[in-house]
């Protein structure tokens, strides 16, 4: 199987936004060591709206020094064989640096809340926000909070940076609260598949490629479990970053009295199902597994947990990869 790890590499959009330092440059260090020692490579979907904004507000000098650590890390990335992938958050339109942090407004959460020129003229820009900084363009995108429907405009905006790969899907994904809006459910159970008009649907002719983020069915003693150690044991469960979720409170209370559906993830003490989701995928004969998490949500538990899961999947035979190296392989 090919394995691919990935990262939103992005702050909170909450009430607090956190700090670059704890939210991305910290915890991705620490992954860059666990990739250095295990000789495999991550795949970092960058929110590059937050790095436009950043630069356009270098003449704050946080903003400035934000901007530089984090060129150079994305640029240490590269030189290391890591992939970059265009992840797109398309509320930092609205989102301003004032008192010395962010002022984050959701209200225009996902693409489909712009017109066609708008999104195209997101997407581009935030395209090169990175391009600017790595020196090569990106072949994957992802949706910031899974909102990529409808595709209609994002499609044109894709086809025009050349990106023909999306990894926003997971099957029976749903969520329909103020700020998200995406509907899975219809989605093949399946690694992979091309696609046309919907990333959730498959058509064989289409141009697009989705590559399916790996799901998993949580139940309800889960998240008990994950309450009880946060609560117990913070310094192990507790995320390293210091902002704050976008929460959906309706969507969380149901987590602890049904089984829901989540995607497979490093975060936290979710890093825990990791190993039963592999067997359970290997049983079901996927050729891939994609895993999202994100630098922010990672915790001592997390780190400790993907650096044994990487050891225990290469031992199986699997493949940890990117997802460009991966998809040319098959
Ligand atoms: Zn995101």
């Amino acid at each position: 199987m090919q394995i691919h790890i990935s990262f939103d590499y992005e702050l909170f959009f909450g009430n607090a936004s956190g700090s670059a330092q704890k939210c991305i440059l910290e915890p991705t260090q620490k992954l860059i060591d666990i990739a250095t020692k295990h000789k495999v490579p991550f795949i970092f979907f960058v929110d590059a709206g937050y790095l436009l904004q950043l630069k356009n507000n270098k003449h704050n000098s946080v903003c400035k020094s934000d901007y530089d650590a984090i060129s150079k890390q994305l640029k240490l990335l590269v030189s290391l064989g890591h992939e970059i992938g265009l992840h797109i958050h398309p509320h930092w339109e609205d989102c301003r640096f004032e008192n010395n942090q962010w002022q984050i407004n959701t209200t225009r959460y996902k693409l489909a809340c712009f017109n066609e020129i708008e999104v195209e003229n997101i997407v581009t820009k935030y395209h090169h926000a990175i391009i600017d900084i790595i020196e090569k363009p990106c072949q994957t995108f992802r949706a910031g909070g899974w909102c990529v429907q409808p595709f209609e405009f994002i499609k044109k905006a894709l086809i025009k940076n050349n990106i023909f790969i999306d990894s926003s899907v997971y099957h029976e994904g749903f969520h329909d609260s103020e700020a998200h809006s995406y509907n899975f459910l219809a989605a093949p159970n399946k690694s992979s598949w091309q696609f046309e008009n919907d990333p959730s649907e498959e058509n064989i002719l289409g141009q697009f490629k989705e590559i399916a983020i790996s799901n998993d069915k949580i139940p309800p003693f889960f998240y008990w479990k994950l309450y009880f150690k946060m609560r117990t044991n913070p310094l192990v469960y507790k995320p390293i970053g210091d902002g704050s979720w976008l929460v959906d409170k309706k969507r969380i209370y149901k987590h602890f009295y049904t089984p829901t559906n989540h995607f497979a993830c490093a975060d936290g003490y979710f890093a825990s199902r990791l190993k039963g989701l592999l067997k359970y995928l290997e049983k079901q004969n996927h050729d891939k597994m994609m895993i999202l998490s994100h630098p922010k949500s990672m915790a001592t538990y997390s780190f400790e947990t993907l650096d044994n899961f990487i050891a225990l999947a290469k031992n199986k035979g699997h493949q940890i990869c990117k997802i460009v190296e991966g998809s040319d392989a098959n």
